[in-house]
């Protein structure tokens, strides 16, 4: 369960390699980069976070540099190491390797300390059970907005992420939160090129007109934000666990999926205290363009999962359904709300239970594209990129 080592037969046993030694060809002249970069700097908390990352890269205990990382200031801000664990579609434990090189706005500081002020706030206001509402004493610091410059390794891997949360070490989260990243020329890309043609090619023109950059920056914000709410530990026949180990395979889409739908559920109660604007609707479109957009990726990703799951459940609830003249979806908001509330509340629950059978028997269930909507995939294909590919020079 180690996200730091690889797992070998020896003999008729299963050993674990920790990554360090497995990888030690790029880990150790990363680990000796990092250190030089550490000399250059001039801003002490990036030379203090770069030195102890180092170290990490070496011995693949992560925690001192997961907590520098959090305390970093200024206007340069690096993420390098073994993080994302997406990709280990066996169990969801195993960590792969990448690095982010990123300029932060910090002119935006101020328009997003408003949101992270919200997030107890929103805690309470979770249509759960309060054993599932975790004290959020410490939590959410900080978020960031910022230009992604350069990444590489699993930063690249099929999809390109235009926003982060780190790090997954929930010992860092209960001493001091995790670290959001919005990557403001990753968001706009994508938007363009991507989410607004394909939302034109599914969804009605009532609903895919209201897509816009604040609707889609807005609706990311709150999927980042909802990764904080509901529980993070389990207690399953006396023995406590973590929901990313009771939950297996399962844990990484039901986790997107809580922070999709628990997004949705945070946006009108957000907008009634005036710190979201523009239209609930704009800002549906925002995730259903990206659900449509993870739809495409298939079975394969842990998005293309939940979120065709969810797509579904909101089509069952007639939130969603065919227009008569075009058969494009139209979105009928106030089905759209009470689907999502119940919808989160089964998200939360099986989290909150670590109810692995549950979790398998939703995904079973919702995950058929239906045809009304692979028509209209299967057009796109065509015309809507599946995704855009940064160069560099
Ligand atoms: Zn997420």
């Amino acid at each position: 369960m180690n996200p730091y080592t690889v797992v070998r037969r020896s003999g008729g046993r299963l050993v674990t390699v920790p990554y360090h030694e497995v990888y030690a060809t790029y880990v150790l002249p990363t680990a000796t980069l990092l250190e030089e970069a550490a000399a250059l700097s001039q801003n002490p908390s990036l030379t203090a976070y770069l030195g102890l990352q180092a170290t990490a890269l070496r011995t693949d205990d992560y925690f001192q540099a997961d907590l520098a990382w959090l305390d970093l200031v200024g206007n340069v801000d690096l993420s390098i190491g073994p993080h994302e664990t997406y990709d280990d579609q066996l169990t969801g434990q195993k960590a792969f390797y990448k690095a982010n090189v990123l300029l932060v706005d910090q002119a935006a500081a101020g328009r997003l300390d408003k949101y992270k002020a919200e997030v107890p706030a929103l805690q309470a206001n979770l249509p759960v059970d309060p054993q599932y509402k975790l004290d959020q004493t410490g939590t959410m610091t900080p978020l960031i907005l910022v230009d992604d410059i350069r990444r590489a390794g699993q930063g690249r891997a099929v999809m390109e992420p235009v926003a982060f949360s780190l790090p997954n070490d929930p010992r860092v989260w209960e001493a001091k939160g995790a670290k959001k990243v919005m990557m403001g020329n990753y968001l706009s890309a994508r938007r363009t090129t991507v989410l607004e043609p394909l939302a034109r090619a599914v969804l009605d023109d009532s609903v895919a007109s209201q897509m816009d950059g604040e609707a889609y920056f807005t609706w990311v914000l709150m999927h980042e934000i909802s990764h904080t709410l509901g529980p993070r530990n389990v207690t399953k026949d006396g023995k406590q666990s973590t929901v990313r180990e009771a939950l297996g395979e399962y844990y990484t889409p039901i986790e997107e999926g809580k922070a999709d739908i628990g997004g949705l559920y945070n946006l009108p109660y957000l907008m009634d205290k005036g710190i979201v604007t523009g239209s609930l609707m704009s800002h549906y479109v925002g995730y259903l363009a990206e659900a449509l957009r993870s739809i495409r990726f298939g079975m394969g990703s842990a998005y293309g999962v939940i979120r065709l799951a969810a797509w579904n459940f909101l089509v069952e609830k007639a939130a969603l359904s065919p227009s008569g003249t075009n058969g494009r979806f139209l979105l009928d908001l106030d089905k759209a709300k009470a689907a999502v509330t119940e919808l989160l509340v089964k998200l939360i629950t099986i989290e909150g239970q670590g109810d692995q059978a549950a979790a398998g028997q939703f995904i079973k269930a919702y995950t058929t594209v239906m045809p009304e909507l692979k028509t209209f995939l299967d057009a796109a294909e065509t015309t809507v990129p599946l995704e855009f590919v940064p160069m560099y020079p």
